[in-house]
């Protein structure tokens, strides 16, 4: 039965959809916009979930309408300490991380500690219990990236010092941490580099683009578009991430893939979408490209279709819509400025 505050039918476009019933996953980062969708969608697939969070940029409302007859369980725990959950596990989803850039600029030492220490632990957790572990990495660690679009292969163009780089070089570490433990046998292990997601659920004031403009919309204030707008973002609707996700963890292949929408749009067309959709006047604003902004970003999935059998199905509109109905709904009609 979908959760009555399902916000939309989910697609089911991968054969993963059977690899969960029945199983247990603890989730970190369970309170957050794709953990507590992921949450949502193992539960619907049958599976015992635990989310872990110690709500420094999530939300318990995010949650609320999970229980334990549902196979729901919640434990306010910061994965940067050990910890532990009672029972049998069989996947260890790892969230748990700041990811907005005003979240991380917020909370940078936090960041750091959650990529390294807090994705140690939860891989301790995983070979404790001989569980499979999923690192949600992103596409920060392709950085200013130099090659388009970017495939799996590509190592990255990362400033190590830069204002960024507590996010991306946490992320990359977490990686290699992840790796060590597959390599040394010890922890059957899955890396997902997720590219721009959204949906319901994103913070109205997390600084990312897409709800930092329905908020300016919705409110008739100025949408801030960064420097000329000419950047592009490859967008995915978070109930398409939310497949890849489930797609790798059930899958064999253990290298890094991509996860995202390789359809690309520049950051003027989205502000001009967004303002069509919601129907505002809204006027747009140039405001000052952030420090070490990517210029373009746009996943290759090829190796997400050839070893997952997955990739999006929501279209950029339809994703829109489903948001802004959302953002309606829940968004504070105040004043926002986007920095993604
Ligand atoms: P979010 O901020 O909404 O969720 C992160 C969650 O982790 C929050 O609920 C927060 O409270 C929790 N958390 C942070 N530090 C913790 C700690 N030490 N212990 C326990 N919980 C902790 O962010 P999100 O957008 O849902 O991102 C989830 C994951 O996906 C992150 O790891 C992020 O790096 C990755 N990711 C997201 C995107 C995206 O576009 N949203 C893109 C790439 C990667």
């Amino acid at each position: 039965m979908p959760h009555p505050q399902a916000p939309h039918p989910l697609p089911r476009n991968t054969a993963a959809v059977s690899a969960f019933a029945g199983r247990t996953a603890v989730v970190t980062g369970a309170a957050g916009f794709i953990g507590s969708h992921l949450c949502e969608r193992l539960l619907d697939l049958g599976a015992e979930v635990v989310g872990v969070d110690n709500l420094l940029t999530g939300r318990l409302d995010n949650l609320s309408h999970l229980c334990p007859a549902d196979g729901f369980r919640f434990r306010t725990d910061d994965v940067v300490r050990p910890f532990t959950v009672a029972g049998p596990v069989d996947f260890v989803f790892h969230l748990a991380s700041p990811a907005s850039p005003l979240d991380y600029a917020r909370h940078p030492l936090a960041t750091l500690k959650a990529g390294a220490t807090g994705t140690l632990h939860a891989l301790e957790l995983a070979g404790g219990k001989h569980a499979r572990f999923l690192l949600a990495s992103t596409s920060e660690v392709y950085g200013d990236p130099l090659v388009h679009p970017q495939s799996e292969r590509y190592w990255g163009n990362v400033n190590p010092v830069g204002p960024r780089s507590v996010y991306d070089e946490a992320k990359r570490y977490a990686e290699a941490l992840t790796s060590c433990f597959q390599r040394a046998g010890d922890v059957s292990t899955r890396i997902v580099r997720i590219f721009n997601t959204y949906g319901p659920r994103m913070r109205a004031d997390d600084g990312r683009a897409v709800p930092a403009f329905i908020q300016q919309a919705l409110a008739g204030e100025p949408i801030t578009v960064a420097g000329d707008g000419s950047q592009t973002r490859s967008l995915c609707f978070v109930a398409d991430t939310v497949e890849g996700l489930l797609a790798a963890a059930a899958a064999e292949h253990t290298e890094p893939v991509n996860v995202g929408n390789p359809h690309e749009i520049t950051v003027l067309r989205l502000a001009e979408e967004i303002r069509a959709m919601t129907g505002s006047a809204s006027p747009l604003a140039f405001v000052p490209l952030p420090a070490d902004d990517p210029k373009r970003r746009c996943p290759d999935i090829t190796a997400a279709r050839d070893h997952l059998g997955w990739e999006p199905v929501i279209p950029l509109r339809d994703g829109l819509r489903r948001t802004i109905d959302w953002a309606e709904k829940h968004f504070p009609a105040a004043r926002n400025t986007a920095t993604a």
